[in-house]
């Protein structure tokens, strides 16, 4: 290693950085014992991570500052479907602007855009392409609005009703037995609702038994209360070469399996004799129904960011009119959290996040409008997709919360929860371990994880 003096000079810098981290973790130690004791997570969370404060019985609505006249939002105006309509939009044709430049890499033979990456990266798509639901088609393929006939409740039976509290508990464990890997239930808020799918087919509410669709629309009954809402974990190790092509593939993949969930929910609800209609990205704003069910709050990098994945999660629902209780919100510190932290805005590279505070106005007609949050440039976001050739992820990689110094340590949670002080602290303590750096691509068909530092590769430098 000394016969190379850079890379003495890394290995010094990491000794360095580690020495720093040691101390730092002494002092987190230290602080440990004074972090008052805090109550036993309840459902949704996982009962080994520190409780959050519980909103108890209220809506996103009643936690973010939004305004009284806010409309339901359409699905053809957000950034990555208006690419396909608006030429005006600067991310105009991101999904036919992406592929090309994938493409074009594997023919040029570039580490992280080969051959078998963009296989991979498709081929984790297999399912939601194969049933041409893709990521935005409602009542379609396997998350029909009507049975699949999969599984049937017997004759003279009725349906399961056991209380309220007893069916939620009973729906969330078949949901992660199904494959979710958070799950949560809240009430159906219209606004919330898309008003028309990606084709421009209204959604609309009616006083009818069953969710259905035909040529005109897609109905939802007003009976339909209630929204089991979930999340599937993407893998980090796809996630870990964001903005390379292997990192498209998490996303995907991630869609791919909140399909299947959500289709094999909405078959375990209409088992025990009710009616559900699943959803995967589409006919819902999922992020405020997700916040809602208490899997998670907004962070800087405009995504849910929960206490056990951070933003590495896809996030669907099943609509049902089971009778559910439902969860409240949560707030596990991640606002000051965020305001301290800004490694998601700092590393984004066509610096589409914030550096300051919510606004209640976005900056174009993509963005939901009459809600206080930060406000992503999502066109601005795209546009780079475009440019590179995949849909990027640096900003999930690098959150702290995704796989760094805050991704399943208790002792940092109750930290961010009880001292919000050390949080600047958390921050320079991920930086000083290497968490969130670029895996060189060339790595990841190898097996071997070079997580570290030492990863330097942009795509911008190819
Ligand atoms: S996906 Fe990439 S370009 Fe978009 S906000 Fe995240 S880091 Fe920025
Ligand atoms: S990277 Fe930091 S600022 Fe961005 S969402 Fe994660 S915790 Fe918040």
């Amino acid at each position: 290693v000394r016969r190379n003096g850079s890379k003495a000079k890394a290995v010094d810098t990491t000794r360095r950085n580690l020495i720093k981290a040691t101390g730092f973790l002494g002092v987190a130690a230290l602080v440990a014992p004074a972090i008052p004791s805090v109550a036993k997570a309840a459902s949704p969370m996982d009962a080994s991570l520190p409780a959050p404060k519980i909103f108890t019985g209220k809506t996103v609505a009643d936690i973010f500052p939004v305004k009284p006249d806010i409309q339901r939002f359409s699905y053809r105006n957000t950034a990555f479907i208006r690419g396909t309509w608006d030429t005006t939009a600067l991310c105009y044709g991101t999904p036919a602007i992406t592929d090309p430049t994938f493409q074009q890499r594997v023919r040029l033979g570039q580490d992280g855009w080969h051959l078998e990456d963009y296989a991979l990266a498709n081929a984790v798509g297999a399912t939601i392409r194969h049933e041409g639901i893709g990521t935005g088609y409602p009542d379609r393929g396997i998350i029909s609005w009507s049975p699949l006939g999969a599984v049937k409740i017997p004759s003279m039976v009725s349906p399961l009703d056991k209380g309220r509290l007893q069916n939620s508990l009973i729906v969330k464990k078949a949901a992660l037995s199904l494959g979710a890997n958070l799950v949560g239930i809240c009430q159906l808020d219209p606004r919330w609702i898309y008003t028309v799918d990606m084709d421009g087919l209204p959604v609309t509410f009616e006083d009818v038994n069953v969710a259905y669709s035909d040529q005109e629309h897609h109905a939802l009954p007003n009976s339909y209360k209630s929204i089991i809402v979930f999340a599937v974990q993407m893998s980090y190790d796809m996630m870990s070469v964001a903005p390379y092509g292997d990192a498209q593939g998490a996303a995907l993949k991630g869609y791919d399996d909140q399909a299947v969930v959500a289709a094999r929910i909405g078959e375990f609800v209409r088992g025990i004799g009710w009616n559900a209609a699943p959803c995967s990205n589409n006919t819902g704003l999922s992020i405020p129904e997700a916040i809602s069910a208490g899997l998670g709050q907004l962070g800087r990098c405009c995504l849910l960011v929960t206490p056990q994945y951070g933003p590495n999660v896809r996030i669907a629902k099943v609509i049902t009119d089971m009778p559910l209780a439902y969860d409240s919100p949560i707030d596990f510190g991640l606002t000051n959290f965020c305001n301290n932290c800004k490694k998601c805005v700092q590393a984004c590279p066509p610096q589409a996040l914030p550096y300051g505070d919510a606004e209640w106005q976005g900056f174009s007609i993509s963005e939901f409008t009459g809600v206080y949050k930060w406000q992503r440039h999502a066109e601005t976001c795209y546009r780079w997709w475009g440019q590179t050739g995949a849909t990027c992820g640096i900003c999930i990689r690098v959150c702290p919360w995704s796989n760094g110094v805050m991704h399943n340590n208790g002792l940092a949670q109750a930290a961010v929860m009880n001292v919000p002080q050390l949080d600047h602290q958390w921050r320079q303590l991920d930086d000083d371990l290497g968490n969130g750096a670029l895996r060189d691509p060339a790595t990841f068909w190898t097996g071997s994880r070079a997580y570290g530092p030492k990863a330097t590769k942009t795509a911008s430098s190819q």
